[in-house]
């Protein structure tokens, strides 16, 4: 699409008001929200907003996609860009809802399927993302993520975080930074945070981030997202330098967010 006729939508789409309703599902389903200041929640909802009317939503195995769920996953995906350009989804146009998780069989790529597969294996997922679009989502999952950020998980950030991971093309757990000297320090915190992870989950000793992270480098950046978000003060106390290069990346810091909130 031209860019000045998005630009032209955009403006028509802000020039509505923020749904009072809309604004009642944040305060109640996303916690995070809570946490924002004035300003932010403004710019989020401006792209909550435009989020929500730009991308698609289809609901797969029966499930009816009500506000609610439009508003709270384009909430979390958006919370990812609070501190970036707003166009780093451009090229995502649709999100599959499915009501709770499905297990799939060994997957058959059809050419002229409609829904894509979820996974090549029989594993349980509550989401997947794929390059060029679309995000899959496990409703079940993305309401108790929302709810429940002290469990760390949050399959919204996850699978958005490798939205952005794929943006340069790459699924590698490295995103654009924003200049060249950040990829030093991404190597070599991120390398040695993720063999860490390795060594300390092949053990079986507990460690700070969910054993998944340990998979590969993309999965290490989904996991970390997910904590950066979701856990901020523990990840600053215990993993200084990955919460560093995070908030350097997403320009946010959340760990002084949580703070704030916490001494409302
Ligand atoms: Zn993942």
């Amino acid at each position: 699409m031209f860019r000045w006729i998005a630009d032209h939508r955009r403006k028509k789409i802000l020039e509505k008001d923020f749904p009072a309703e809309w604004r009642l599902t944040l305060q109640k389903h996303v916690l995070h929200y809570l946490f924002l200041n004035d300003e932010e929640r403004i710019h989020l909802e401006q792209l909550v907003q435009v989020f929500a009317e730009e991308k698609i939503f289809t609901g797969c195995n029966g499930l009816e996609v009500t506000d609610e769920i439009r508003v709270v996953i384009s909430a979390e995906a958006c919370m990812l860009l609070l501190g970036l350009p707003h166009d780093l989804y451009r090229n995502l146009h649709t999100i599959f809802v499915y009501p709770s998780t499905v297990v799939v069989p060994e997957a058959r790529q059809s050419m002229f399927s409609t829904a894509p597969f979820l996974v090549r294996s029989e594993v349980a997922i509550s989401g997947q993302a794929f390059k060029r679009g679309p995000v899959i989502l496990v409703w079940d999952a993305v309401k108790k993520g929302a709810r429940h950020p002290e469990n760390g998980h949050n399959v919204v950030y996850h699978e958005f975080s490798h939205i952005l991971d794929m943006l340069d093309g790459h699924a590698d757990g490295v995103p654009a930074l924003h200049d060249k000297k950040s990829y030093e320090s991404w190597s070599r915190v991120c390398s040695r945070e993720f063999n860490s992870l390795i060594e300390k989950s092949q053990k079986g000793k507990p460690t700070f981030l969910d054993p998944y992270g340990a998979t590969n480098e993309a999965e290490f950046f989904a996991v970390a997202t997910e904590y950066f978000f979701d856990k901020p003060l523990k990840m600053k106390k215990n993993h200084k330098e990955l919460y560093d290069i995070l908030a350097g990346f997403y320009n946010q810091d959340t760990a002084a967010r949580e703070k704030n909130h916490r001494l409302k």
